[in-house]
């Protein structure tokens, strides 16, 4: 069954997300990690697709790889920014060769600094809605995109926002993961401000494990994510005791996961970092808590 084919029968969807590494001793963790992860049978596991060329190569071989020499599915992320349309399709090519049939659709950000102004690429897309039809058209691919459930850092209002989410929709998104974000409301509040405007593919929230509040601080000021004080608080506190760190962390993603899903989320999507320690502390604990045996 095919991604699509699964979150629309309802499926609920535990995935995990990797990416590429630049190191050998940095490809051994992540495969360590993907073998952990691949016990537990998650429903996906993605690859995330960096700025420049060797990343974007090691991004294409690593999902082949997954593809080729795991149980696992795997979905691999794909951006805009610097690519002509005949480069996505040859990439989107490479894909359908190597058997991988799903893949997460984004519009990138600038290279160096994501903050800067947006500069297309003179034969490539502008917005993401238009690589998502390129990929429906190259074949019968599932789609994911990105949603923000604390806006995208550069639209001005949630009405343009939820109209630009609309747009992947119809282009033929399937499904959505969001950025990472800390407060559920957040996510409660775009699923619905979606449904009202008539689009109903499958929202999957992404778990972020908060274990190093310095390292989260960074990522949270460049996804646009609001991060708790208390949290914050917590972490700085125990900043030089990394099992402190880690077991605040995985408490709170815990806590949040669980009412995730109890208020409907169609699952949850781990970011690894590419060590599966916290992501697997959090996933067996929330699995156990639904009753699951892992
Ligand atoms: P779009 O949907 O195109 O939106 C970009 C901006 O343009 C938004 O402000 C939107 O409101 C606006 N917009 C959209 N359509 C229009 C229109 N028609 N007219 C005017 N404005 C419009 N980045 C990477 O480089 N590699 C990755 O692997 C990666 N993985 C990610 C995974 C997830 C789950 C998420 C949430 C983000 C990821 N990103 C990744 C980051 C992402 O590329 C950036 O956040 C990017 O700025 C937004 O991408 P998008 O696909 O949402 O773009």
């Amino acid at each position: 069954m095919r991604l699509r084919e699964a979150l629309a029968a309802g499926t609920r969807s535990f995935s995990f997300e990797f990416f590429p590494p630049r190191t050998e001793a940095g490809r051994r963790k992540m495969w360590d990690a993907v073998r952990r992860v691949e016990s537990l049978t998650p429903t996906f596991v993605s690859v995330t697709y960096g700025a420049g060329g060797s990343s974007r190569d090691r991004t294409v071989e690593l999902t082949k790889s997954i593809a080729a020499d795991t149980t696992l599915r795997p979905v691999a992320h794909l951006t805009a920014v610097g690519h002509s349309v005949a480069e996505l399709r040859r990439i989107i090519g490479q894909y359908a060769d190597a058997g991988v049939r799903d893949v997460l659709v984004l519009r990138g950000d600038p290279p160096g600094d994501p903050q800067g102004p947006w500069v297309p690429h003179p034969e490539g897309f502008t917005y993401a809605h238009e690589l998502v039809s390129l990929v429906r058209e190259s074949g019968a691919f599932s789609v994911g995109v990105a949603a923000f459930p604390e806006r995208h850092p550069r639209s001005t209002d949630w009405d343009t926002e939820i109209r630009h989410f609309v747009a992947k929709c119809r282009a033929g998104a399937d499904y959505a993961v969001t950025q990472m974000f800390f407060h559920v409301e957040d996510y409660l509040r775009l699923r619905d401000r979606v449904t009202a405007a008539g689009c109903d593919i499958p929202i999957i929230p992404e778990i972020m494990p908060a274990t190093d509040a310095r390292q989260i601080r960074r990522f949270a000021e460049l996804g646009n994510a609001a991060f708790p004080d208390e949290l914050a608080r917590r972490l700085d506190a125990v900043r030089d005791q990394p099992a402190e760190g880690h077991r605040i962390g995985v408490e709170h993603a815990i806590a949040m996961s669980e009412r995730l899903l109890a208020e409907g989320a169609p699952g949850l999507h781990y970011i690894t970092l590419n060590r599966s320690t916290a992501a697997l502390d959090i996933h067996r604990a929330v699995m156990t808590a639904q009753g699951a045996t892992v």
